[in-house]
């Protein structure tokens, strides 16, 4: 499988290059070069496989020839074997048409866990062949970094640099990336918000002599082989439910954009997926886009969903892309003119065909307390914030008839200030993080400012020289 870059001025990839390479050198996003279609009886093959082997089949055809179909298939049982529950990632029933797909059960309690824990596997086992050493840098809103870190921890050929807005996620999140004691990890508190974080990664990535002597990697959903590796959860879902022989939806509490492409692009490889409901929290630039066509950047505001407190959803550019009939040249001047205006001119008839199958939904914090109580009310199910957002947008959008698989994006222990202004009790950390309050953490401060976090990035890559 070979990879192109939205914006058409980047060498054509591999996978293995494209995992490495994160962002593209002319700004774009990897995507493939065609989508790979299952035919019905291919999918029905899949039903009832253990997750780690339905993962490798639905990852095999973006990996193509870089990696053996043995090793990617050995790299998902490892990668899932570590999983709290048997089924990995099991689907529970809330409605008669209602199902959350329990994405939480990783090292991390995030989805997140899902596509980094295999992407340790994979830097692992591409960086094994060659004598190379990798610095990953990212952004996070609370979810990534520690999935990130706990994906690449302790990883031989691999350093680790998290920016993460200073105060600005839960502290369970921040402990989970700042107590993690292995020597290639570095966490920055940055003053700023999220989208000040990805502007300096995206920054990081801009200065080209830095980031070749770097050797610069993301993690964030901006690399390929992390929507890759999100695409087997749909798959399996709506094969529990029926497809390819019945049509499902989705429901996807929406950040960056990743996830729900994932769940677009099972569509594109053929399952019968025939509504796509986003959801935000306040911060809405994806549910004024689909609503009204109107993708205008706005401040961002702190909500009780920390992980899409987002301002800009980076992965919309490969919908965009695919939208604009694979045209780089349109999609580089949209997205250019995009950053330096701030809103995003998105021709009629492309928004028209986006809407066809996308629908936005936006949750105040008050109505995603509501939300978390009536669920634990009706259903005795505790969903966090996030998770409430998708489950509200569900509840309310979804086609008459359709089952809805609605993404449970985190474990409600992340969380336990908003749940217990919901429900009235804190949720107890499972086992694996329950000395987390105690552990001793490390991080380093620093101001919104890219010559001094690359000083930082730099040094921290240079400790042992
Ligand atoms: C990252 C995250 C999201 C948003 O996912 P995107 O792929 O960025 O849209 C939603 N919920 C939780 C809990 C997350 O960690």
């Amino acid at each position: 499988m070979r990879y192109v870059s939205t914006r058409g001025q980047a060498p054509e990839l591999d996978f293995a290059e494209v995992l490495l390479a994160g962002l593209a050198e002319d700004g774009g996003l990897y995507v493939p070069a065609s989508w790979p279609v299952f035919s019905a009886v291919e999918w029905r093959a899949l039903r009832g496989l253990p997750y780690a082997e339905l993962a490798a089949r639905v990852i095999a055809p973006f990996v193509g020839e870089a990696i053996p179909f043995a090793a990617l298939q050995a790299m998902c049982r490892r990668a899932y074997a570590g999983f709290s529950h048997p089924a990995v990632v099991p689907l529970v029933q809330l409605d008669s048409n209602l199902f959350a797909l329990e994405l939480f059960h990783g090292p991390t309690l995030a989805f997140k866990d899902l596509a980094l824990q295999l992407a340790g596997h994979l830097f692992e086992y591409v960086l094994a062949g060659r004598d190379q050493r990798v610095r990953i840098v990212g952004a996070t809103s609370g979810d990534t970094g520690s999935a990130a870190i706990a994906a690449m921890a302790g990883r031989r050929q691999i350093d680790i640099a998290i920016l993460h807005p200073a105060g600005k996620t839960s502290e369970v999140q921040r402990r989970q990336m700042t107590t993690v004691d292995a020597p290639n990890v570095l966490n920055i508190a940055v003053e700023g918000n999220f989208d000040d974080c990805q502007d300096l990664v995206k920054a990081m990535f801009a200065d080209t002599p830095f980031r070749r002597e770097m050797g610069l990697s993301a993690v964030n959903s901006i690399n390929w082989a992390r929507i890759a590796a999100q695409i087997p959860y749909y798959a399996a879902a709506a094969l529990a439910l029926g497809a390819p022989d019945r049509e499902v939806a989705v429901a996807v509490p929406t950040g960056n954009f990743g996830n729900v492409l994932a769940a677009w692009v099972a569509r594109q490889m053929g399952l019968p997926i025939g509504k796509f409901i986003v959801a935000s929290n306040r911060n809405d630039i994806l549910h004024r886009f689909l609503a009204r066509n109107d993708m205008s950047v706005r401040e961002v505001a702190p909500s009780h969903s920390p992980s899409m407190d987002i301002g800009v959803s980076s992965n919309f550019e490969r919908l965009l892309f695919a939208f604009l009939g694979r045209d780089a040249k349109l999609t580089s001047q949209t997205m250019q003119n995009f950053r330096t205006s701030g809103k995003m001119a998105v021709p009629e008839p492309v928004w028209r065909a986006v809407r066809r199958n996308f629908t936005g939904f936006t949750l105040s914090d008050s109505d995603t307390l509501a939300e978390i109580a009536r669920t634990w009310r009706e259903a005795g199910y505790l969903a966090d914030p996030h998770t409430a957002i998708g489950l509200a947008a569900a509840r309310a959008l979804a086609p008459i008839g359709l089952p809805v698989i609605a993404a449970a994006t985190a474990h409600p222990t992340k969380f336990p200030d908003a749940i217990e202004k919901a429900v009235g009790f804190r949720p107890a950390l499972p086992p694996a993080l329950a000395d987390l309050y105690e552990r001793s953490e490390k991080l380093v401060h620093a101001p919104n400012n890219i010559a001094h976090i690359e000083g930082l990035v730099r040094n921290f890559a240079n400790r042992n020289a």
